[in-house]
C-alpha cells in the first residue's frame, strides 16, 4: 500500500517542498548567534539600569509604530529585536531602577530571568499530570509552609498575583463554609449571607474578590484602623456580633500583612483569636509585606501569621522575582481541593503513566493549563539563599527609616503616616498642597530622576515612596529628598498665588 500518494498533492505534507511549517529555526547558528545577542543586550540592561532615566515619556511616533496590523509574513528575528530594543525597552516602567518607588513594584533579579527563559524553553503545562516541574512548585509549596510555620502538608498554588490569590481564598472559605455543594447550587444572597471582614485599608482586590464571589463587594465590612494603619480589633468583635443577630453569617476575616498605602500590618494574633474564637476563616492579605518573613529583624512583625487558614502574596513585589509570581498558601489541603477540584474524562487520572501524579495543581485554583512560574522562584532561592533575600527586604526598610528622618529633618517637607516597612508618605508643604505635591510628583517622573507615585491620606495628597528595589542605595534616597525639595522650591511660586 503506497501511504505517501495521498498527501504527495498536499504541498503542505510534500517532503520536496521548503517546509514553511516548522518553526524551529532554519538556520541554526544563525538562530544561536542571534539568541547569544539577546540574551547580552538585556543583560547589558540590567547592569547599566541605574545610568538611564527611570522612565521616558513616551513619544506619540512610538506608539503610533503600534498601530501596525497582523504581520502575515515573516521577518528576521534580528529585526523584530531590533524593534524591541528601539520602541520597547526604552519605553518600559522602569522598576529595574533604583529609583523606582511607585506603586509596589519589585525590581526582579538575573537568576529569575534566566529561570523564566529555561522554563519558556521547557514550555511545560503545570495544570497536571506526572512531571519533574510540578514537584518544583510543591518544593516551593514546602518552603513557603516552612517559612510561615503552616504544617508540611499545606498546599499553594502559583498564580498571577496576590489579587488572584486572595480570590482563591475568598473561595475556598466560602466553600467552608456552605459546603462544597455550594459549588453546584450556588450563593444565597440576603438573610443567612455570607459577610467578611477586613480593615478600612485593606486592598481593593479584598471586595472585588467578594465580588466576583458572588457574595457582592457589599458583603464585606470595614472596620477601622488606629492611629498606625492597623485594623482595631476592639472594634471588630462588635461588627461580627451585630451581623450575626442580624442574620447574616460571618465566615471571613481577612488581615494585612502591609497595607498599599503605608505598609502597616495588622495584628495578626489578635485577629487569629478572634478568628478562632468565631470560627471564622483567617486569611492574610501579605501581598507585599509577608516575604518580611525572611528577615529575622522584620519577622516578629507577623506573629500570628502561622495560625492563618490561608496567606496570599507575591514573590514579583519584595521577593523580587521577575513578574508575575502571586501565590496562595493553604493550611488544611483538603479544603483548598474541595473548593476547586473537578472531574471530566479527558482529565482522568490514572495510578501510573503520565496522568498520574494527582492531586493536579488544577485542583487548586482556577487555571488549568498554568506555566512555570515556580522555576524562576525555584531559581532565585537557590541562587541567592533565602537569607540573602531577607537582607535585600530589610535593607529597603532601613532606606525608608533614612527618607523618614531626611523628611522630619527638612522643615518644608512633612510626613504624613508612620513608617512601618518600606513606605514613606510625604509631601512638601505650601498652600494647595494637594496639587502642588501631585505636580512635583508627576514631574518628577518625566524627569526620569525617581518615580515615587501618589496616594492620599485623611483626605491629604501624598508623595508615596515604596522602596521595594534590592538596588537602591543610600545615595538614591538623597536624590529623592534633594529633587522634590528642588521642584517643590520651583513649582510652589505658581501654585502659591492660586489660594
Ligand atoms: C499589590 C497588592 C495587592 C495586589 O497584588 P497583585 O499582585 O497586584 O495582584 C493586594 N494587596 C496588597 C496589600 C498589595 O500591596
Amino acid at each position: 500500500m503506497d501511504i505517501a500518494a495521498p498527501h504527495s498533492t498536499d504541498p503542505l505534507l510534500d517532503p520536496e517542498e521548503p517546509d514553511l511549517s516548522d518553526l524551529d529555526p532554519k538556520d541554526w547558528t544563525a538562530a544561536r548567534a542571534q539568541a547569544h545577542r539577546m540574551l547580552d543586550d538585556i543583560l547589558d540592561h540590567v547592569q547599566q539600569v541605574r545610568e538611564g532615566p527611570v522612565w521616558r515619556p513616551i513619544p506619540e511616533a512610538v506608539r503610533a509604530e503600534f498601530a501596525a496590523s497582523l504581520p502575515w509574513s515573516p521577518c528576521d528575528l534580528a529585526d523584530v529585536h531590533a524593534d524591541f530594543k528601539r520602541l520597547i525597552l526604552p519605553h518600559a516602567t522602569g522598576n529595574l531602577h533604583p529609583r523606582f518607588m511607585g506603586w509596589v513594584h519589585g525590581g526582579g533579579n538575573v537568576a529569575g530571568m534566566l529561570a523564566d527563559m529555561l522554563a519558556a524553553g521547557l514550555n511545560a503545562n503545570l495544570g497536571g499530570r506526572d512531571h519533574i516541574p510540578v514537584e518544583v512548585e510543591r518544593q516551593v509549596t514546602r518552603w513557603m509552609a516552612e517559612l510561615f510555620g503552616f504544617p508540611a502538608q499545606a498546599s499553594g498554588l502559583f498564580v498571577t498575583g496576590t489579587s488572584l490569590a486572595n480570590l482563591i481564598a475568598v473561595l475556598a472559605a466560602r466553600a467552608d463554609a456552605l459546603g462544597s455543594g455550594s459549588r453546584i447550587d450556588g450563593v444565597a444572597q440576603g438573610v443567612g449571607g455570607l459577610v467578611a471582614y477586613a480593615s478600612a485599608a485593606a486592598h481593593s482586590c479584598i471586595a472585588k474578590a467578594l465580588d466576583i464571589a458572588g457574595l457582592g463587594s457589599g458583603a464585606l465590612r470595614l472596620i477601622a484602623t488606629d492611629d498606625a494603619g492597623r485594623m482595631d480589633p476592639a472594634r471588630l468583635a462588635p461588627v461580627i456580633a451585630a451581623d450575626r443577630a442580624a442574620g447574616l453569617q460571618p465566615f471571613l476575616i481577612v488581615g494585612t500583612a502591609g497595607t498599599v498605602d503605608i505598609g502597616a500590618v495588622d495584628d495578626l494574633t489578635a485577629l487569629a483569636d478572634i478568628a478562632e474564637r468565631e470560627h471564622l476563616w483567617l486569611h492574610v492579605d501579605g501581598a507585599f509585606g509577608a516575604l518580611g518573613r525572611l528577615s529575622p529583624d522584620l519577622a516578629p512583625l507577623f506573629a500570628g501569621i502561622e495560625r492563618a487558614q490561608s496567606i496570599a502574596f507575591d514573590f514579583h513585589k519584595w521577593g523580587q522575582a521577575p513578574y508575575d509570581a502571586g501565590f496562595v498558601l493553604m493550611r488544611d489541603e483538603a479544603k483548598h481541593r474541595a473548593a476547586f477540584a473537578s472531574t471530566a474524562p479527558y482529565l482522568e487520572r490514572q495510578a501510573r503513566g503520565m496522568a498520574a501524579g494527582q492531586p493536579w495543581l488544577c485542583d487548586y485554583g482556577p487555571d488549568l493549563s498554568r506555566g512555570f512560574r515556580a522555576l524562576k522562584v525555584w531559581f532565585a532561592f537557590k541562587t541567592y539563599g533565602a537569607a540573602a533575600i531577607g537582607r535585600a527586604i530589610a535593607k529597603t526598610c532601613r532606606l525608608a527609616q533614612a527618607l523618614a528622618r531626611g523628611v522630619d529633618a527638612e522643615p518644608e517637607l512633612e510626613r504624613l503616616a508612620p513608617v512601618a516597612l518600606n513606605i514613606v508618605c510625604f509631601r512638601y508643604r505650601g498652600p494647595d498642597a494637594d496639587r502642588l505635591n501631585a505636580e512635583i510628583v508627576t514631574a518628577l517622573q518625566e524627569s526620569g530622576v525617581a518615580a515615587p507615585s501618589t496616594t492620599v491620606l485623611d483626605g491629604r495628597l501624598a508623595i508615596r515612596a515604596a522602596i521595594v528595589n534590592h538596588r537602591t542605595r543610600a545615595e538614591d534616597i538623597d536624590i529623592l529628598v534633594r529633587e522634590v525639595l528642588r521642584l517643590g522650591r520651583a513649582l510652589s511660586g505658581s501654585f502659591g498665588d492660586a489660594s
